[in-house]
């Protein structure tokens, strides 16, 4: 039975597995945060016109750490003016391998600072620092590196062709991944000549403005990039800024339709990485332990907060039973709190607003008949925390094998056929990701050619490579980011 002790006053417990014990082991001490963090315009830190700020929580306390400035309107259009500037006057002009040093320059210096920004990651979005460490900011350096290497090859992704930069990119990022999300959208933009206007999403911008102090650092022109801060207000006055050549979003289904009604009908480019509800598979014949822990990884290391996480469990009726003891056992295990102690599996939830979204689709799990099986460990008194959990006696009209949970609780459902799996995998408004475990490398193969999703693990789950692109079909959006595809959102040919 997991318990939990407490730590000290200010940090939050840690969850204890039933067979051991662990001893604190806090990464290192936070890094220290500034008071308040600027706007990042023409390559200086500038306040918002307006003045105004709002609160950067820390999601392991639900205490404020920083104020963030509220950009509007008019700061938002001195953004794109600026980064129009530095496209016309300098950035599009200079010969590509130029470019590339700077993005090389910046690779090496994020995987210097990987530390620090994995902390403060870590402090800002909850996230467990070992994820932040050794996931995150790897695969934040590796984009960098990606896209160096294409600048002054572009002629070779687009063979035949001239591809030439769109102009001034306006990039929306959700909570989920913050650093990485802004190495996928700006690394390929600036690799294809384009400046960017970015704004992170209003619980985590702190990361980003200190990859600003990067860009700073490494002389990148002024206004090549420049970062707004802000809620949905200020993505909306991205959005429709009347200069903007391309807006890439990553964020729900919902303002995803939004803004592709916005841009209609105009000669903004746009490419949409949007909700999942990913499908793993799991068949009879696969090793069953190591699916047990890829269904861990795909969903509880993460708390859920992937769009392509594995939250839909289909397994073969034969190894049901099985599969779902041995869950139950394994979330016993997973260790619940500090995002900055090592040995944390599941760290804090984003923010109230997502605890409470998460809370009522488990409660209507409950309220429609399915059952939930919850680790049984007790969660910090401060900060916003959910149980790892799964639910079985799901069927496929339940909300929680409809709707993206973006939290620790898995939906397992049942199949007896191929056939079965592939319909069931399939019979939803997403197709992001899914995840397929067998021994049998045939029946991947086709498995893959049937299901409609963008990113498909053949036994393993969420992993993530620059070269590989990503992006999914359906209500998940279109367009794809990472690899050489991922050049053809920032050209035109
Ligand atoms: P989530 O539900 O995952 O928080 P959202 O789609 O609400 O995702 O947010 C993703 C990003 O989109 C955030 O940066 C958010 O501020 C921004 N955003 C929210 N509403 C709008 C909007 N109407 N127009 C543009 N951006 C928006």
């Amino acid at each position: 039975m997991a318990t939990q002790k407490k730590s000290s006053s200010k940090t939050p417990a840690l969850n204890f597995g039933s067979a051991w014990d662990y001893a604190p082991a806090p990464e290192t001490t936070p890094v220290p945060l500034k008071k308040s963090y600027d706007l990042f315009i023409g390559g200086k830190f500038v306040q918002p016109k307006s003045g105004k700020t709002f609160w950067s929580i820390n999601p392991a306390t639900g205490k404020r750490h920083a104020r963030i400035a509220r950009a509007e309107a008019a700061d938002v259009d001195l953004a794109v003016r600026t980064a129009r500037t530095a496209h016309e006057n300098g950035w599009s002009k200079m010969p590509a391998a130029e470019r590339g040093k700077y993005l090389f320059r910046i690779a090496r210096m994020i995987q210097e600072k990987s530390r620090e920004l994995a902390i403060l990651e870590s402090m800002d979005g909850g996230k467990p620092i070992r994820e932040s460490r050794d996931i995150d900011l790897p695969l934040v350096a590796a984009h960098f590196f990606h896209y160096a290497g294409w600048a002054d090859k572009l002629e070779y992704a687009f063979p035949g062709r001239k591809p030439r930069s769109l102009g001034v990119a306006g990039q929306i990022i959700p909570w989920n991944f913050p650093l990485l999300m802004a190495a996928w959208k700006i690394a390929p933009a600036l690799a294809c000549g384009n400046t960017v206007v970015i704004k992170p999403a209003e619980t985590t911008s702190i990361t980003a403005l200190h990859l600003a102090e990067i860009f700073q650092q490494a002389g990148l022109p002024d206004g090549v990039v420049n970062i707004v801060t802000g809620a949905g207000d200020t993505g909306a006055a991205l959005v429709n800024h009347p200069d903007i050549d391309k807006i890439a979003f990553t964020g729900s289904t919902g303002v995803g339709k939004k803004i592709a009604a916005s841009v209609a009908g105009t000669k903004k480019m746009l490419t949409l990485e949007l909700g999942g509800k990913a499908a793993n598979i799991v068949f009879e014949d696969a090793a069953i332990d190591q699916a047990v822990e890829g269904i861990i990884n795909g969903i509880y290391f993460n708390q859920g907060h992937v769009c392509c996480a594995g939250s839909r469990l289909l397994v073969q009726e034969s190894v049901h039973d099985e599969i779902v003891a041995k869950l139950r056992d394994r979330i016993e295990t997973l260790r619940v709190g500090d995002p900055l102690d090592k040995n944390t599996d599941v760290g804090a939830i984003n923010s109230r607003e997502q605890l409470a979204r998460i809370r009522e689709l488990v409660d209507s799990g409950v309220a429609e008949g399915a059952d939930l099986v919850e680790s049984s460990c007790s969660l910090p008194d401060e900060g916003y925390w959910c149980r790892p959990g799964f639910f079985t006696g799901v069927t496929p009209s339940h909300r929680v094998a409809r709707e993206e949970i973006f939290g620790p609780v898995l939906s397992v459902l049942t199949f007896r056929t191929p056939e079965e799996a592939i319909e069931r995998a399939n019979n939803t408004c997403y197709g992001l990701s899914a995840g397929i475990w067998t021994d049998k490398g045939s029946k991947i193969f086709q498995l893959a050619n049937q299901l409609k999703a963008g990113v498909i693990w053949g036994n393993t789950f969420n992993q993530f490579d620059p070269t590989s692109p990503f992006g999914g079909y359906k209500e998940s959006g279109f367009g794809r980011e990472g690899g050489r595809h991922g050049l053809a959102a920032y050209v035109k040919v």
